[in-house]
């Protein structure tokens, strides 16, 4: 079996140290909690930037600034946020892209009602700016799928050549306006993929456990972190992610055999080395 890829989502665009006080929020909070998750067995990091209230924002400079404050210290896959804050300007969400070339960046398949509150938008016309700033710039998109309409939305792009296939998906189960954080719901998304895919899984909040052990019985890959979740157990704030990610470092050796590198999680996924690692 491959190894299993485990990814963390350390920040979001939405907790507070009010909801962990343990939450990374500066650059140099975010390159030190990434840094403690690599170690623990974290193959990519996907990241969120906050202002200085705290506020998701898509802000270049402070990309800059934790990007170059991790790659100091580890070779973790960096995989970037195009929808950090829900005010920004297209441009804004793709400006980082078009500076740091990372090597992943979110791809939000579609639109929805947010948390029951507000808009999620993702226009056609801005997924195809969007797929074509990631195919210059060498971004490959992680595609996040809120609901199973995203889905075929994604595949509606890869079929017009738009997005570049195989996709790699990253099924979000329990999103208030998504698809709800069931096992069942799970395998009837992981029955859409071509076989060829890659593909991830995480369920938000309560969901998280049942979905990341599910996710492992299914043979995907995981994500964990305070993005989606900040309780360890029921009742028990996690200490850091760095501890997520230990349990499901050590959940999918058990469950798979081996946990991926970043090494063999660009091999699997199909990245070239970044220059600023290659030796
Ligand atoms: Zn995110």
């Amino acid at each position: 079996m491959a190894d299993t890829i485990v990814t963390v989502a350390p920040t979001g665009a939405f907790p507070t140290k009010e909801h962990n006080p343990a939450i990374p929020l500066t650059p140099r909070e975010i390159a030190e909690d990434v840094y403690e998750c690599w170690q623990a067995g974290a193959a990519i990091a996907h990241l969120h930037m906050r202002d200085d209230a705290g506020k998701g924002t898509m802000d270049k400079g402070r990309f800059v600034e934790t990007v170059g404050r991790i790659r100091e210290r580890c070779d973790i896959v960096l995989n970037l946020t195009t929808s950090g804050d829900l005010n920004a300007t297209d441009e804004t969400r793709m400006a980082h892209l078009i500076e740091l070339k990372p090597e992943l960046a979110s791809f939000d398949a579609g639109s929805m009602n947010w948390m029951h509150s507000t808009l999620f938008i993702n226009r056609p016309d801005f997924l195809e700016k969007l797929a074509a700033v990631m195919n210059e710039n060498g971004v490959r998109p992680e595609i996040e799928v809120f609901d199973s309409g995203m889905f075929y939305t994604a595949t509606h792009y890869i079929h017009k050549g738009i997005l570049r296939g195989p996709g790699y998906f990253q099924f979000v189960l329990g999103a208030p306006g998504g698809i709800g954080a069931t096992v069942e719901n799970l395998v009837f998304l992981k029955s859409l993929l071509p076989p060829d895919a890659i593909w991830s899984a995480f369920g938000i909040g309560a969901a998280h456990l049942p979905i990341l052990f599910a996710t492992l019985a299914l043979g995907g890959h995981v994500r964990v972190g305070m993005e989606d979740n900040v309780f360890y157990a029921k009742g028990r704030l996690a200490k850091n992610n760095a501890e997520f990610v230990a349990r499901a470092a050590r959940l999918a050796r058990e469950a798979n055999g081996s946990v991926a590198t970043p090494a063999s999680a660009r091999h699997i996924l199909n990245l070239p080395t970044p220059k600023a690692l290659a030796a």
